[in-house]
C-alpha cells in the first residue's frame, strides 16, 4: 500500500540570523549569566572577556553588482519574478555557511562572497532550467540546503566566472511519498529536519536522521555531505539510508534505481552522497523509513577514565548492542559540563553524598560522561552489562535527559561566547579502533599546543574536549570541541592555524580528514592526500560528465589544478 502525501513547512529566511544560530528571536539564556562569563574568563586565563559585537548589516557595503537586467529577467521567466531575490538580508545570508570561519567573516562585516541574487525553484524542471541557463551564461550556481555547512560548503564563490547565484532549494520541500510497505519514503530535497520527521511520524515511521543542525539543515544537505544524526548508531549515516535519489544536472537528470540491492556496476547513488552539490542538485531523495520506537530512553553513565569508556563502546559496537547512541565525552568534556551545569546552584548534602559514592567506585579524578540513547530493552540491558563490566556507574535517565533537553541550545551559546571575544570551534575524523587512541592523543596535543601559540597575552589559555560520537564495529569518529579567547587582531589566522594544526594531526595519525562533516573549502588542502592522485582524478572525471562548464559549486570538494589548468 502507498501512501501520499505531506506538505512540508520551509523555513521563512527572514526570521533567521543571517551571521549566527538559529532563530533571530531566540535569547540565549546564558548570555546575560555573570556567573558563566566571569568563571569562563578564569578558566582561559584572561582577566575579563571584552564585548565583541558584530556589525549589523545596515552598516556594510555588499561588494560585487546585482544580476544583469537580461540574466535577472531569464530567471524570472523561468522561476518567477518572486522567487528570484537580491535584498541586501538575502544575499548576506546566502554568502557564507555556519562555520566559526564563516561566523568571524560574517561578523566582522566580510560579504565578498555574497552571490548575486538567490534563486528559489518549485521543482525539478525548474532547477534543470536554471541550470541549463547558467551553464550557457557561464554563472556559478551553489546550491543551498539549509546553509547549515561548516566546512565552507556553501560560500558563494564565483570561481573562473563573473557571477554566481544561490540556489535555495528550501520551496522545494514536499513529502511526494510514503511506501510503508517497502519502508521508504521519497521526499523533494529541500525539506528540513522538522517537517521531514512530522510528516513521517503522522504515518507512525521515522528516518531517525537527527543531526544537532536538525532544526534548519535539509534533506538535500545531509545526503550533499554525507552527514550522521546522532542516532547513527542505529539509523546510520547519510550514505546508508539513501535508498535512490535525482539529480538535476546541466546535462540533464541523472536518476538512480531504487533496487534493495543490484549487482549491475557501481550503484549511481554512492555518487550522490558526498557530491557537495559539484555533480549536481539532489532535486528529490528516496530513503530508508522505520516504525517509530516503543521506547526511547536517555541515560547517563560514568567511566572512571577515557580508556574505560572507549574499551566499552567499542565492546557494544563489536558485539552489535544497538543502541541508537552511545557518546563518550573524555575527561575534559565532562569536567567543563559538569562545572557548566553546576554554576550558580547550591551544593547540597545529597551532591557530597553522590561525590563520595563517586570516589569509592574510582570515579573522582578523570571521570567520563557516557550517554546512551536506547531504543529497545535488550540493547539497555546489554549495555548495562558491558558498562558494568568496565567498572561505570549508571547515572540514570536523570543525566541522558538533562543531555537530550539541552542538546540544540548549545549552537546559540557560540554567538554569545563570540559576542565576548571567546571563540569555539569543532573539528572531527574517523579511524580503526587500533589507531584511536594515537589519534586522540595526537589531535588534542595538536589543538592545544595551537591555541597557546596564539593566544592574544601571556599566561591565556584554551579548553580543548573530546568526545566519541559515532562508533563501529571497525572504529569511531571522534568530535573535538575547543574553546579559547581570540586573538583579536588576527582571529582568522588564529584560526587558521590551529586547524590547520589539528588537521594535519589527523591525517598524519590516520584519521579521515572528515567522518560526516564534508570537504567543502576548509579540507581542501588535505583531500588530496586521502583520496590519492588517481582518486581526485576519477572525481574530476565524473564532475566534467556531469557539469562539463564547471558551472556547479566551485572551488568546493575537488582541489583545483590538472588535468586542464595544471
Ligand atoms: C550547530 C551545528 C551543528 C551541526 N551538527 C551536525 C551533526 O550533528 N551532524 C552532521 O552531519 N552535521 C552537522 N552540522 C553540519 C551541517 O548541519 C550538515 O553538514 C548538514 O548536512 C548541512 O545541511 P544543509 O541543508 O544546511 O546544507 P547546506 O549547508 O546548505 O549545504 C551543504 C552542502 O551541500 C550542498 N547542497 C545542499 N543542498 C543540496 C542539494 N539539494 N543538492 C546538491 N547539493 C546540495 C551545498 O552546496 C553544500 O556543499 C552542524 C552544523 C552546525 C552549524
Amino acid at each position: 500500500m502507498l501512501i501520499r502525501g505531506g506538505a512540508g513547512m520551509g523555513v521563512d529566511r527572514a526570521k533567521i540570523r543571517w551571521n549566527g544560530w538559529g532563530w533571530a528571536a531566540h535569547k540565549d539564556e546564558f548570555a546575560q549569566r555573570d556567573d558563566l562569563w566571569k568563571w569562563l574568563a578564569s578558566e582561559l586565563g584572561m582577566p575579563a572577556l571584552l564585548a565583541t559585537p558584530a556589525r549589523p548589516l545596515e552598516e556594510l557595503e555588499l561588494p560585487g553588482g546585482k544580476l544583469p537586467l537580461p540574466d535577472r529577467e531569464a530567471l524570472n521567466a523561468i522561476a518567477g519574478a518572486e522567487n528570484v531575490r537580491d535584498s541586501a538580508y538575502e544575499r548576506a545570508f546566502h554568502a557564507l555557511g555556519r562555520s566559526y570561519h564563516d561566523l568571524l567573516r560574517l561578523r566582522a562585516g566580510d560579504l565578498s562572497t555574497a552571490p548575486a541574487a538567490v534563486v528559489y525553484p518549485r521543482g525539478a524542471d525548474e532547477v534543470l532550467a536554471v541550470l541549463a541557463f547558467a551553464a550557457r551564461e557561464r554563472i556559478a550556481v551553489v546550491p543551498f540546503g539549509g546553509g547549515t555547512s561548516v566546512v565552507g560548503g556553501v560560500t558563494g564563490a564565483r570561481g573562473p566566472f563573473q557571477t554566481a547565484i544561490a540556489l535555495d532549494l528550501s520551496a522545494m520541500d514536499r513529502m511526494i511519498e510514503v511506501d510503508a510497505v517497502s519502508g521508504t519514503a521519497t521526499a523533494e530535497a529541500g525539506i528540513n529536519g522538522p517537517a521531514l520527521e512530522k510528516a513521517l511520524q503522522a504515518k507512525g515511521l521515522t528516518l531517525g536522521h537527527i543531526p544537532q543542525s536538525f532544526e534548519f539543515s535539509t534533506l538535500g544537505g545531509w545526503i550533499a555531505h554525507r552527514g550522521a544524526g546522532q542516532l547513527s548508531n542505529r539509523y546510520g549515516c547519510a550514505g546508508d539510508w539513501l535508498v535512490a535519489a535525482k539529480l538535476a544536472t546541466p546535462r540533464g537528470m541523472l536518476s538512480t534505481g531504487d533496487f534493495p540491492a543490484s549487482a549491475a556496476g557501481p550503484h549511481l547513488a554512492d555518487l550522490v552522497a558526498g557530491s557537495e552539490g559539484i555533480f549536481g542538485v539532489i532535486t528529490e531523495a528516496t530513503v530508508r523509513v522505520r516504525p517509530v520506537p516503543a521506547m526511547n530512553e536517555y541515560r547517563g553513565y560514568l567511566f572512571r577514565d577515557f580508556p574505560s569508556g572507549t574499551a566499552a563502546v567499542r565492546t557494544a559496537a563489536r558485539d552489535g548492542n544497538g543502541a541508537a547512541m552511545l557518546r563518550l565525552a573524555d575527561a575534559e568534556e565532562t569536567r567543563l559540563l559538569r562545572a557548566f551545569g553546576a554554576l550558580g546552584k547550591v551544593r547540597r548534602a545529597a551532591d557530597k553524598l553522590a561525590d563520595a559514592y563517586l570516589k569509592l567506585r574510582g570515579c573522582a579524578d578523570r571521570p567520563c560522561l557516557l550517554i546512551g540513547a536506547f531504543e529497545d530493552p535488550v540493547s539497555r540491558r546489554s549495555f548495562a552489562a558491558i558498562a558494568r563490566r568496565f567498572g561505570a556507574v549508571d547515572l540514570s535517565t536523570a543525566a541522558g535527559e538533562r543531555w537530550r533537553r539541552t542538546r540544540f541550545q548549545l549552537p546559540y551559546l557560540r554567538d554569545s561566547l563570540l559576542d565576548r571575544g571567546v571563540g569555539v570551534a569543532k573539528v572531527e575524523t574517523a579511524s580503526s579502533w587500533a589507531k584511536i587512541d594515537a589519534l586522540y592523543a595526537a589531535t588534542r596535543a595538536a589543538i592545544d599546543a595551537a591555541i597557546r601559540e596564539t593566544v592574544p597575552r601571556e599566561g591565556a589559555r584554551g579548553m580543548v574536549m573530546c568526545h566519541i560520537g559515532h562508533s563501529y564495529p571497525t572504529g569511531a569518529c571522534l568530535g573535538f570541541t575547543f574553546v579559547f579567547p581570540r586573538a583579536l587582531d588576527g582571529d582568522i589566522a588564529q584560526w587558521s592555524k590551529i586547524k590547520t594544526a589539528a588537521s594535519e594531526a589527523i591525517v598524519a595519525n590516520g584519521g579521515t580528514i572528515s567522518h560526516h562533516l564534508g570537504v567543502g573549502e576548509d579540507h581542501l588542502p588535505w583531500i588530496a592526500q586521502e583520496k590519492g592522485a588517481l582518486g581526485i582524478d576519477v572525481l574530476r572525471a565524473i564532475k566534467a560528465a556531469l557539469d562539463p562548464e564547471g558551472i556547479l559549486n566551485p572551488g568546493k570538494l575537488l582541489p583545483p589544478g590538472p588535468p586542464e589548468d595544471g
